[in-house]
């Protein structure tokens, strides 16, 4: 049986508890409050293995380092390119269906099998819009 440590069972529950796909070291200065003895190359270790084993994705931000996203339902990410935050969108039945057939469609014309996707949207988000078109 694989052995977890204390520690990492406190990244991944506070990485859960969070909806903002923090940064490794935004999780690690959140973290050095009940753990003055962690180190940031523990986060970095522990974020790695956790994504190796599917628990956590990383996110590949298009501005800045590196997020984590504890929430491993199905869903797709929109990224502000003004405060760099990163949303969570679940698509409609109907959405995903859509995608699907896109995926059948090409898979068809280009004579390839393709079987995932990976959707990234970026934008502002509602904060931003509001402040950038008044
Ligand atoms: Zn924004
Ligand atoms: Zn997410």
């Amino acid at each position: 049986m694989k052995k977890y440590s204390k520690q990492r069972e406190i990244i991944l529950e506070s990485l859960q508890n969070r909806k903002d796909h923090p940064t490794a070291e935004s999780l690690y200065i959140d973290l050095k409050r009940q753990m003055p003895e962690l180190g940031i190359a523990t986060v970095y270790r522990n974020l790695t293995e956790l994504c190796e084993q599917g628990i956590v994705k990383k996110i590949k931000a298009k501005v800045g380092p590196d997020r984590y996203d504890g929430n491993i339902k199905p869903h797709i990410h929109f990224e502000c390119k003004n405060c760099g935050e990163i949303i969570d969108i679940y698509l409609k039945e109907e959405q995903e269906h859509k995608i699907s057939n896109i995926k059948k469609q090409v898979s068809e014309a280009e004579e390839i099998q393709c079987d995932s996707s990976e959707i990234y949207l970026t934008g502002l988000c509602q904060k931003c819009k509001t402040q950038v078109t008044g």
